[in-house]
């Protein structure tokens, strides 16, 4: 049977593969552009929707669809530390949403002319001319290849470094609780994990979950929740559903990995994740943009390379800020010094709305 060849094979259909495949075959429909990714299957999330997200897609002249969001709509997170036993309010501006919803709205708006193949990836083979790719709907040849596989990206390690630093990030599902958890909390653990963990409500139900080192995650996990629950006076009860990924925390600039000859690497495959909060949404969707806009113009691999490499630039500076960022935050003596003086936390009223913690 004959190879069906591309000139642009993207693997992912997250929010950094979408916007990717959008962009240039709205710029430049003559290519052939195929994006192989599970398109039925739901990533693991928080589901928040931050300033710089939103910004972004306000950029793309985007609104957002009423059926991505979901109850309840958040305006503050709890900041919890466990071990100081200290509790602070600071408000935020997130959009709470359905992932799975938000990630097939952005494959909606993909143009026809892009070839869809719902498959996993198994195996790249670069060879003359570009990469033969193996899936389990059948193998394709395409000149580019793009990476926007995420933190477990099979893009990345065939062809470039791991990064430095990836958790384990596990999460809970619970039926909904009620007002003794607050809609979202940001919580601290340092005898369990030396990242933070959160609790976000859903209409549909209540998510536990957090990034803990690959040794002893599940236990860590588990230590974690009996902590959270003894401090709370509430147990979250019963899970309904317990989801496992990778999660990636970028610490030193080699971490940040873009292009290699005509391999690509966008979003978190390319390291372009806050290892502070986590978000990831944003870079995802931005470092697809440039390199779409780094394709239309630039005319060889080196140009579209160097093209790419200049405009995220910018972007790879923030998150490296953020690394300075998870620091601060991280730090058990500099947390407690700062939640301790309370420094732009908002003062709550006693009443119906307080959560328990
Ligand atoms: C538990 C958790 C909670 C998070 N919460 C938030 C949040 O609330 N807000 C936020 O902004 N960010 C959050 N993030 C980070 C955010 O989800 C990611 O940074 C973002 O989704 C990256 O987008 P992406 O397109 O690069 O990769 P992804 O969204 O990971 O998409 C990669 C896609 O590639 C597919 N894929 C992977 N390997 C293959 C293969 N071999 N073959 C075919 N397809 C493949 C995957 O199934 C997936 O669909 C969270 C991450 C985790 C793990």
């Amino acid at each position: 049977m004959e190879t069906a060849s591309f000139d642009v094979a993207v693997i992912g259909s997250g929010p950094s593969g979408a916007t990717f495949v959008r962009e240039l075959a709205r710029s430049a429909p003559s290519r052939k552009i195929l994006l192989i990714g599970r398109f039925s299957k739901e990533k693991m999330c928080g589901g928040l929707l931050a300033p710089d997200a939103q910004k972004a897609l306000a950029r793309f002249n985007l609104t957002l669809p009423k059926n991505v969001l979901s109850d309840p709509q958040i305006f503050a997170v709890e900041t919890v530390d466990l071990s100081l036993k200290t509790t602070r309010l600071y408000q935020r501006h997130y959009l709470n949403m359905k992932r799975k919803a938000f990630d097939d709205w952005l494959v909606s708006m993909i143009p026809e002319s892009v070839t869809l193949i719902d498959a996993d990836c198994t195996a790249i083979v670069r060879e003359e001319g570009g990469f033969r790719i193996q899936t389990n709907a059948g193998t394709f040849f395409s000149a580019y290849l793009i990476g926007a596989d995420g933190a477990n990206s099979i893009v990345r390690s065939t062809f470039f470094p791991k990064l430095s630093k990836q958790y384990v990030s596990i999460q809970q599902w619970f039926d909904p609780i009620g007002r003794s958890f607050p809609a979202y909390a940001c919580i601290f653990d340092p005898s369990t994990s030396d990242s933070c963990s959160w609790i976000i409500q859903k209409e549909d139900g209540l998510i536990f979950g957090g990034a803990f080192p690959k040794r002893d995650c599940r236990k860590r996990y588990e230590t974690q929740k009996r902590n959270l629950e003894t401090k709370l006076h509430c147990s979250l009860g019963t899970p309904r559903r317990t989801e496992a990924c990778l999660l990636s925390s970028p610490r030193k600039p080699t971490d940040f990995r873009l292009a290699k000859g005509s391999v690509f690497l966008i979003g978190e495959a390319a390291g372009l994740i806050s290892s502070s909060s986590f978000e990831g949404i944003s870079s995802a969707m931005l470092s697809g943009k440039h390199l779409a806009d780094a394709f239309s113009c630039g005319k060889n691999d080196r140009i579209i390379r160097r093209k790419y490499r200049i405009s995220v630039a910018p972007l790879i500076l923030k998150l490296y800020l953020k690394i300075g960022k998870r620091f601060v935050l991280c730090s058990p003596l500099l947390r407690k010094l700062i939640l301790l003086t309370g420094l732009k936390s908002i003062r709550r009223y006693p009443g119906p709305g307080s959560s328990g913690i």
